[in-house]
């Protein structure tokens, strides 16, 4: 089973070893036939049989597809666009296909969220990848506040409609963060919006409409940007005073710095 990257707009970002892998296969699996088809024709691939797998039936459709990479088939899965299983179908054909023992062989490629985060200027040692926020204004304001003390750049996927309305809930949550908005990458009005919340706010309300596909990424908080410049005992002290349990407080520090609890605790130990 492979797992076949596309292009996120520009065809020209799709690898030699991803059309060979197109080319060769016996089956290609994917979101909308119409459009799998538009990009083989492309790349002047022809004749290859494609069955369609969307969120409605790819329970149905794993099962089928493992029996037909277990009975000798190489099977292609690729999505309408970007790397399959990210915010798009195939997440349970590939588990299925785990679950069953096959090989399952990534093909690496565009994916929107590393592209933006890239190319945003905000920081990239640790991101947090949340896909779509939610339509309902509660919901959404509930995931920025529970991002809050998180250590990384937050990434999302948003809908052009949608994206002023996030925007404020984010500025209402987390308050005045730096913000990048990535618009049609690696395509011909590709555009990035960088600055705070409230300024590229400003630059976006300005306009009669936004249009096309967006990545929004969201810088961290002051407190978790500063947290991992202090020493780990300092931090823990520094969580216990803000009103955390030591229990809790030596998780959190743990979590910002990537350690175990075990190793943090050890660390902790091996200071006194
Ligand atoms: N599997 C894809 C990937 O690897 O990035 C994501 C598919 S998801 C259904 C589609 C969303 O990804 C869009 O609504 C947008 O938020 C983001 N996206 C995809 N292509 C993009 C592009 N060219 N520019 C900006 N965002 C894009």
């Amino acid at each position: 089973m492979y797992l076949v990257a596309t292009p996120i707009g520009n065809l020209e970002d799709i690898t030699l070893r991803a059309l060979r892998v197109l080319r060769e296969c016996d089956l290609i699996a994917c979101e909308d036939t119409r459009r799998t088809r538009q990009l083989l024709t492309h790349f002047e691939i022809h004749g290859k049989p494609l069955v369609s797998y969307h969120e409605h039936n790819e329970a149905e459709r794993a099962a089928e597809l493992v029996e037909r990479v277990r009975g000798g088939a190489k099977v292609a899965l690729a999505s309408d666009a970007g790397t399959p299983a990210v915010s798009d179908p195939g997440y349970r054909v590939v588990q299925a296909a785990v679950a069953a023992g096959l090989e399952v062989v990534p093909i690496p490629g565009p994916v929107a969220a590393v592209t933006a985060l890239a190319a945003s200027g905000l920081p990239t040692d640790a991101f947090c990848f949340r896909g779509f926020p939610p339509a309902k204004q509660g919901q959404r304001r509930s995931l920025f506040e529970s991002c809050r003390d998180e250590p990384a750049t937050l990434v999302f996927y948003e809908a052009p409609h949608r994206i002023v309305a996030s925007l404020r809930d984010l500025l209402a949550t987390l308050g005045d963060r730096p913000v990048a908005v990535a618009r049609e990458l690696t395509k011909l009005h590709e555009e990035f919006l960088r600055g705070s919340a409230s300024e590229v706010l400003a630059t976006l309300e300005a306009r009669d409409r936004v249009k096309g596909e967006i990545v929004l990424l969201v810088g961290r908080g002051e407190a978790s940007a500063a947290a991992p410049e202090l020493p780990l005992e300092q931090r823990v002290q520094e969580l216990i005073d803000g009103g955390a349990s030591h229990m809790d407080a030596l998780k959190q520090a743990a979590r910002e710095r990537g350690l175990s609890k075990r190793e943090a605790y050890r660390l902790l130990e091996g200071s006194k």
